[in-house]
């Protein structure tokens, strides 16, 4: 039987929804309107996209948005004084720094120069370490959304399943690990030095895959039934569209996993859309750390 498909489209729809509601309860109730700083340097096209999108969907959620688009040459120095300058503007809730940053400039000095209380991208040691810890924070907007399609997936049932993570990457893998641990599944991680990584997989109630490699999970890796996140976007050749053509596919192959799987999410349409949306309710749960107000529940119930 074909594997239940996870729509990561419409739960980030709901998502924003809860989002928006939370903003106008909070401009109603409390009077502020929380604020994302985007900041974009050089004008890489993915990046550019991106940041577009961010923009547009911060603004539809009644937020307000900064934009900060800033030439290729900048400083370390200049992108660090811009970034405290954020830290200290009582409007700006949220700080985005688009990732990658041009090569000459050092993203781990830039990220640690982030106030950690306005650092909604989740990535600054002060939110990882509490990660770590299991107390509250920032958690990284990609893993959030992971687990959050997980959950919808098997109807909040995590815990006690074993799950495999693919991939151990800071920005990826590490976080929805522990993420899934404070779930209390029993989680293994499998990277590039993994012995037998198909029959690790095929222990998993729960896969995710982030290993940036396409297609790279096949049918028979995947255990009867599992639940598969598939975190990967990979820009492959597609003849079939015509000469030059491509198309997006994840770290796992689609067609073979719906044939095993017990749910599965798509690419694109599946974790993609959930970054963003992590994001923007990340920001509202800024502000309201900012203030020391608890989360307003539109939010927190999502
Ligand atoms: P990354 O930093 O390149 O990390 C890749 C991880 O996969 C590493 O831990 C690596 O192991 C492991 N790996 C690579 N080849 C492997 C293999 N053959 N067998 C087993 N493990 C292997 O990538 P990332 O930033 O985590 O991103 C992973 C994927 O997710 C990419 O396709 C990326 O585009 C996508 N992504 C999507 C979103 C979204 O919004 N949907 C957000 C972020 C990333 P080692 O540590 O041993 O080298």
């Amino acid at each position: 039987m074909a594997a239940q498909l996870i729509d990561g489209k419409a739960r980030a729809e709901r998502l924003r929804a809860g989002v928006k509601d939370s903003v106008a309860g909070l401009k109603e109730r409390h009077g502020f309107v929380p604020g994302l700083a985007v900041v974009l340097v050089g004008e890489d096209p993915a990046s550019k996209v991106y940041v577009g999108s961010k923009v547009k969907q911060t603004e539809e959620c009644g937020m307000r948005s900064i934009e900060h688009r800033l030439p290729e040459e900048t400083s370390e120095a200049d992108l660090i004084a811009l970034v405290q300058q954020l830290n200290n503007d009582p409007e700006v809730d949220g700080i985005l720094v688009q990732m990658p940053l041009p090569k000459h400039i050092n993203t781990d000095n830039v990220v640690l120069s982030i106030d950690p209380m306005k650092d909604v991208d989740g990535l600054h040691p002060v939110n990882a370490g509490s990660l770590v810890l299991g107390k509250p924070g920032l958690v990284a907007c990609t893993p959030q959304g992971c687990v959050l399609l997980a959950k919808q997936a098997l109807s909040n049932k995590l815990s006690g399943l074993n799950a495999v993570v693919l991939g151990r990457s800071i920005l990826v893998g590490k976080p929805v690990s522990l993420l899934l641990q404070n779930e209390n599944c029993t989680v293994t991680m499998a990277h590039s030095r993994t012995q037998n990584i198909e029959e690790v997989c095929r222990s998993a109630d729960l896969l995710v895959a982030a290993v940036g490699r396409p297609e790279m999970v096949r049918g028979d890796w995947i255990k009867p039934g599992a639940c598969v996140i598939d975190v990967g976007i990979n820009r492959v050749p597609a003849p079939e569209k015509g000469e030059g053509k491509s198309k997006l596919v994840g770290d796992v192959h689609f067609e073979e996993a719906l044939e095993v799987a017990g749910s599965i999410t798509p690419v694109p349409g599946g974790v993609g859309p959930m970054t963003i949306a992590c994001l923007l309710s990340n920001t509202v749960q800024a502000a309201c750390n900012l203030r020391s107000m608890p989360l307003i529940a539109a939010v927190a119930g999502y």
